[in-house]
């Protein structure tokens, strides 16, 4: 590997220049290939990026168990300095990091806008943690000796990022990580690496020490993973990404016993009951299933409505659906942007296809967009037989499916038939039975009249297949944390001499 100067390695976006290597102890360096970025919108390469492999990522993994012993004693007041540093300095580049995020991803320029401040709050959330870590001091059952519980960061992490909120990604799960105290290599999605570069960029500006933050690019995902999983200085992994992978990195954690934490799939019910107010439920509804083109992991994946007020809230929802624009991400007006590569965009037309056989009706949309990019039009399916496998897969996509159902008991027994259990959404206008059906759905998150819910300040995970751990919320920087007990013998006569 050979390391980039300044001026090379670097590709201008708009004006925004941008590294193409991979971070590795404190500077940018090439790999023996490279791969390309694509602009889902246009479908062109925008960036070559070095493709690190199994080699690349060892070496990451030295630089962060290297740095390790350092990073977990500066002191919380000069670590959280340094948090604030890289804040006020992302703010400073929030240009930059939207628009490459919109190039590479596609999602609007509005979308990208507001990742990019709620991956900055998120990062500011955790920068308010570093120095209010508290322990424990209890007196021992028997007497004689205290309990006192202090923590102490797991060690080096391995975080592990998806596409569709490349940014969020990135900001939540090494916010978290090198608040506690731990070093991370971080593996950006092959589909956005540039905007993974952007933030790390940040934090070497910062004053992060070498080491201490390292990103691998790779299109060999599974031999990095499995190179570094096996290695027993690495002590966590923090994955979000589909099931399948999360339970592959489960096994190979297994033998080292490696702490694990998995943000996964997600099957959203959208529960709308007779009482809600139906503008409400259909405008947030389209929200919570357009937002990023689909592909969210928290999208209202199947919308169930009681059969009393399914015409209005069907009539309102394809209304409102057919009246969204797709296009470029920069093009003004823009509210849905492309499928992320032209594979997943033919997932989407099979998704539809699918739908078809099992008779479900087509309301809207159901065909790709001609073009350079790969733009498939905002889809609505009425679903009457639901005991299909098309029916109980996450779709990923801009299609929402809509399920009737007779009663409240129906709709939470529809919510509830699914491997996941990520968000669900409740719409009702009486708040007891909001309260009452959101602790029936099993789920890890319940959005009440509102389609949308990330925030900093909130636990952020799923149950089921969807997951093991939360990150946002006072707890969340714990998933990096170990408590270490101490048991200090107290002669108790002393204090009385
Ligand atoms: P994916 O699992 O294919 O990829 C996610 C990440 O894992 C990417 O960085 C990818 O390169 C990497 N990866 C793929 N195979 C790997 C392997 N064998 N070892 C290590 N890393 C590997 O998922 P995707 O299609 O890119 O993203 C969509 C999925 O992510 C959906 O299922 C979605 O619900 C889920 N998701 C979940 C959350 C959440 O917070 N729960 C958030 C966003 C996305």
């Amino acid at each position: 590997m050979t390391t980039l100067t300044s001026t090379e390695g670097r590709v201008n976006l708009r004006g925004h220049s941008v590294p193409v290597g991979l971070y590795i102890d404190g500077v940018w360096r090439n790999a023996p290939s490279t791969f390309d970025v694509i602009n889902p919108s246009t479908g062109t390469v925008v960036a070559q990026v070095a493709d690190g492999g199994a080699a690349e990522a060892l070496s990451a993994l030295d630089a962060a168990a290297g740095a390790q012993e350092a990073w977990r004693r500066v002191a919380p007041r000069e670590r959280a300095n340094l948090f604030h540093r890289a804040h006020s300095l992302l703010l400073s580049r929030a240009d930059a990091i939207a628009e490459t995020m919109t190039i590479e991803s596609g999602k609007p320029l509005a979308e990208a806008r507001s990742e990019f401040q709620l991956s900055a709050d998120f990062f500011l959330w955790y920068a308010e943690q570093v120095a209010h870590l508290h322990g424990t001091y209890a007196s021992g059952s028997p007497g004689g000796y205290r309990v006192v519980t202090t923590y102490q960061p797991v060690g080096p992490s391995l975080l592990i990022t998806p596409w569709n909120f490349p940014l969020l990604m990135i900001a939540r799960k090494a916010g978290a990580a090198l608040a506690a105290g731990c070093t991370v290599v971080v593996k950006s999605a092959k589909e956005t690496p540039l905007t993974c570069s952007l933030f790390v960029e940040t934090l070497h500006d910062a004053g992060f020490q070498p080491g201490v933050v390292n990103l691998l690019h790779t299109t060999r995902s599974a031999d990095v993973s499995a190179a570094v999983m096996a290695d027993p200085r690495l002590r966590k992994v923090s994955f979000t990404g589909s099931t399948g992978v999360g339970s592959t990195l489960l096994q190979q954690a297994a033998p080292g016993i490696v702490n694990a934490s998995m943000e996964l799939g997600g099957d959203g019910p959208f529960v709308v009951l007779e009482d809600a107010d139906i503008d409400l439920a259909a405008q947030q509804a389209i929200i919570s299933k357009f937002r990023n083109a689909g592909q969210a992991c928290v999208a209202a994946n199947r919308i169930i409505v009681h059969s009393a007020v399914a015409e209005e809230f069907t009539r309102k929802f394809v209304g409102l659906t057919q009246k969204l624009r797709v296009g470029d991400g920069f093009d003004e007006g823009t509210e849905v942007g492309p499928i992320i590569s032209a594979t997943q965009r033919d997932t989407v037309a099979g998704l539809v296809e699918s739908l078809k056989a099992i008779d479900a009706e087509l309301l809207t949309g159901g065909s790709a967009v001609e073009g350079g990019g790969y733009f498939y039009q905002p889809t609505v399916f009425k679903v009457n037989d639901r005991d299909n496998e098309v029916c109980n897969q996450e779709l990923f996509a801009p299609i929402a499916t809509i399920y009737t159902v007779d009663s409240t008991a129906e709709a939470v027994q529809v919510a509830n038939d699914t491997r996941y259990g990520l968000a669900a959404y409740v719409f009702t206008r009486d708040l007891s039975r909001a309260l009452a059906v959101s602790e029936s759905l099993d789920s890890g998150m319940v959005g009440i009249n509102r389609g949308i819910m990330a925030d900093p300040a909130a636990a952020f995970g799923g149950v089921k297949a969807s997951g093991l751990g939360r990150e946002g919320g006072h707890d969340a920087i714990y998933e990096y944390l170990e408590p270490k007990y101490l048991a200090i013998t107290v002669d108790e006569t002393k204090g009385l001499e």
